[in-house]
């Protein structure tokens, strides 16, 4: 069935805020620099419907870096331009069941970067972006997110230099998979762009406008504007399906029933298809970089939605 009437949705995204804002369990980020700095009191989240509409609740206009959840969009927009067989091949959709920043997994399948949700998946979909130089390539990244988004989305500089110098072990993913021929550019400009597109600043409102475009089939339900393919949505909500949530993709699957990428600056967002999107942020993570309020808050709105795909009813 649809969702619930409006006042229903606005009322539950409210409550879904009261119920965990008070949990203050987990760790925010620390591996990059500028991510520790995030306050762990922020808590915003926003419900955003095929119809166009967005009800959200807290701190859900707040700008954060997107980290992870970049790959779910860049994805999308890299399937619609190369194909579902060469990205299949390509990068592969099975889970690896390993961190998403795991050298391991690659060297495990002979190169193989496994799926687009990890860091060697990405930074492998991220250097078939079309585009003959990375400027040009960034551009696309940058305006594909942005017609998700139906805004123009900004570089968060400080959080993109401050991972620039910390992140050795993405220069060795993309050397690895370079060593495999499974990348054709140079590898430190495929994790300069991958860099750029995790700096790209969104608030959970946004994520909930970004995921209501996957749920509509490719059209940002708010801009009216068609973004990516029908098809390219499926292929999209697959992947996510089974490798969204990192190694925890089936226990979130089990338990909430719903698409979904998250990103270790807090953010998540759950795709329900036909129906929209929840966005949430909350900087305080669990062991896998999974926001702990986001996670609480979207399993409730789940469950109180009627959203979880695999209910007959
Ligand atoms: N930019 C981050 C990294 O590559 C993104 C990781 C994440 O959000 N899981 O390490």
């Amino acid at each position: 069935g649809a969702m619930p009437g409006w006042d229903r949705v606005e009322a539950l995204a409210v409550q879904a805020h009261a119920r965990y804002a008070s949990n203050a369990d987990g760790h925010v980020a620390d591996y990059i620099p500028g991510l520790a700095a995030a306050d762990p009191e922020l808590f915003g989240l926003a419900v955003g419907e095929i119809d166009g509409s967005v009800h959200g609740a807290g701190a859900c206009e707040t700008l954060f870096s997107i980290q992870s959840i970049s790959k779910a969009f860049v994805y999308a927009m890299v399937c619609d331009a190369v194909g579902h067989g060469v990205i299949k091949d390509r990068v592969g959709v099975n889970n690896t069941g390993l961190s998403f920043n795991s050298v391991i997994a690659v060297e495990l399948n002979n190169g193989h970067p496994m799926n687009p949700m990890v860091n060697a998946g990405a930074i492998a979909t991220t250097a078939l972006v079309p585009g003959a130089t990375p400027a040009e390539q960034w551009e696309v990244i940058r305006t594909g997110l942005s017609r998700f988004a139906g805004r123009q989305l900004e570089l968060d500089g400080e959080i993109y230099h401050s991972e620039m110098r910390t992140n050795q072990r993405n220069r060795a993913i993309a050397q690895l998979l370079e060593s495999y021929g499974r990348i054709d550019i140079d590898p430190s400009d495929a994790v300069d762009t991958y860099t750029r597109q995790c700096s790209l600043r969104v608030s959970a409102r946004d994520l909930a406008v970004m995921g209501a475009t996957l749920a509509d089939g490719g059209v940002n339900p708010v801009t009216g504007e068609r973004v990516v393919s029908d098809q390219v949505c499926r292929d999209t909500l697959a992947v996510l399906a089974s490798t969204g949530m990192y190694e925890r993709s089936g226990e979130w699957l089990f338990e909430i029933g719903l698409p979904a990428k998250s990103g270790v600056s807090g953010g998540i967002v759950a795709i329900a298809p036909g129906k929209g999107a929840i966005g949430t942020f909350s900087p305080l993570l669990d062991s896998a970089g999974n926001s702990v309020r986001g996670q609480l808050a979207t399993a409730y709105l789940s469950r109180a939605l009627g959203l979880n795909i695999f209910a007959s009813a």
